[in-house]
């Protein structure tokens, strides 16, 4: 690369730009709301994890391992950037001695995740998202809450017009004899599913499921349904589930093709994606029962079931949705010095502060270059300020849209603004 080339972003990430952060700020502060008002508090783990936290837990998955950010760090330790926020939150949980406090413990977390994907539209490599977690308990109450704190957050956020889509894939119990009646079942089909279904037939049959490719599509619908092989267990809890989201009145479908490749996920699966949407590349976010996390982390075995919603998409869609917010201006107030009052003109600014947004603009030009730029940063009132006026310590205060100037003591500026 030339010296003189300018240095851009990395490929696949992407800056949020001030314009921009009003409308995530709308997002992220529904999903707080929401969060706060489900008894969920916030937790913060690092972005950096041990790969073996990850790597045990993605194992087998396509997506997980194939596209982790792995590197040694200086001290030659194997590291990754988190792709998913669960396996640290669960890790945390432990090792912050949250498993000894009343249970279960209700957590969400707001953050950057990463993942080595090849970059295409609304596919990041580092995107946000927000997640809730509650660990510690196996009650199908806590699924059915999980889901109903994911929809209200995309209410809140605007997105009234999202399906919810639902199902059950068992246990340790009752999914190995399934998974047997799959293969029973595709082992016929093999040569005519594409390249990648055949090689999942006998490593991860489940993941046939939920396969995309047109030519694997006509065999699904005489495919074995996993919640018509449900054990006794994930077959009331599973019920339990559907009759609380029925006295809720959230709406769902049962969509048996909705899966997770893992063995630690466990009964409710859920997603969400935007009415109309087609593919999962739609999918505003989804979660559900990971009973098995912990001990595949090594950790006592504990229930927990969460949602990971995407960001990214939420506010891509709140802005096609036409979603208006209108950002606040940088700063209400913006002060105006003349030559050399750069000290009066930072006393006056911090006196403004008291009660409004203030900036001050110390450059070099004339009086209607300063007028236009706070104009068209969308200030609302200006405080010229001359040497006369400083020495007084007084300024002239104008409301921009109204346009009368009026001379105000610093001391009374605070009033003039509230
Ligand atoms: P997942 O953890 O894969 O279930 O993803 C949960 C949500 O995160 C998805 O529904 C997307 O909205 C979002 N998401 C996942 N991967 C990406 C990505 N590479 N870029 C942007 N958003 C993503």
């Amino acid at each position: 690369m030339a010296r003189s080339e300018p240095i851009r972003a990395v490929r696949g990430v992407r800056d949020i730009l001030p314009a921009d952060r009003a409308l995530w700020r709308a997002a992220e502060q529904a999903a707080v709301s929401t969060a706060r008002r489900f008894g969920y508090e916030e937790i913060v783990t690092p972005i950096i994890e041990q790969a073996e936290l990850i790597d045990r837990v993605g194992e087998e998955t396509d997506t997980v391992a194939k596209e982790l950010y792995r590197f040694e760090d200086r001290g030659g330790r194997k590291v990754a950037l988190r792709p998913e926020a669960t396996a640290g939150v669960v890790r945390a949980y432990f090792e912050g001695g949250l498993n000894q406090r009343p249970q279960p413990s209700r957590l969400y977390l707001l953050g950057p995740m990463f993942r080595y994907d090849r970059p295409q539209k609304g596919r990041y490599r580092q995107f946000f998202q927000f997640n809730i977690e509650a660990i510690g308990s196996s009650s199908p109450a806590l699924d059915a809450e999980v889901i109903e704190l994911a929809s209200e957050w995309l209410v809140e956020s605007g997105l009234k017009d999202v399906l919810l889509d639902v199902n059950s894939i068992g246990d340790a119990k009752c999914r190995p004899a399934y998974l047997e009646r799959l293969k029973e079942y595709y082992r016929p089909l093999k040569s005519q599913l594409h390249g990648e279904c055949q090689a999942r037939l006998e490593r991860n049959p489940l993941r046939l499921l939920d396969c995309k490719v047109d030519i694997c599509q006509p065999f699904k619908a005489a495919a074995p349904r996993i919640t018509d092989h449900l054990c006794d267990e994930c077959s009331a809890h599973w019920a339990a589930v559907l009759r609380l989201l029925d006295a809720a009145s959230i709406e769902y479908r049962l969509n048996p093709y909705l899966v997770r490749g893992l063995d630690y996920y466990t009964r409710t699966v859920f997603e969400i994606i935007p009415a109309g949407a087609s593919g999962q590349q739609d999918s505003l976010g989804g979660g559900g029962r990971y009973d098995g996390l912990a001990a595949a982390e090594g950790w006592p075995a504990t229930p927990g079931v969460g949602f990971a919603g995407g960001l990214d998409r939420v506010t891509e869609l709140m802005a096609a949705g036409g979603e208006e917010i209108v950002p606040s201006p940088p700063a209400e107030v913006v002060i105006l010095p003349d030559p050399n009052l750069d000290i009066a003109a930072a006393d006056v600014a911090r006196i403004c502060r008291t009660v409004r947004t203030v900036s001050v603009d110390y450059e070099p030009k004339s009086l209607r270059a300063k007028m236009r730029s706070a104009n068209k940063i969308g200030a609302r009132w200006v405080v010229l300020l001359s040497a006369e006026d400083s020495a007084r310590q007084v300024a002239q205060l104008k409301e921009m849209a109204g346009g009368e100037q009026t001379e105000v003591a610093w001391a009374d500026l605070p009033g003039r603004l509230a």
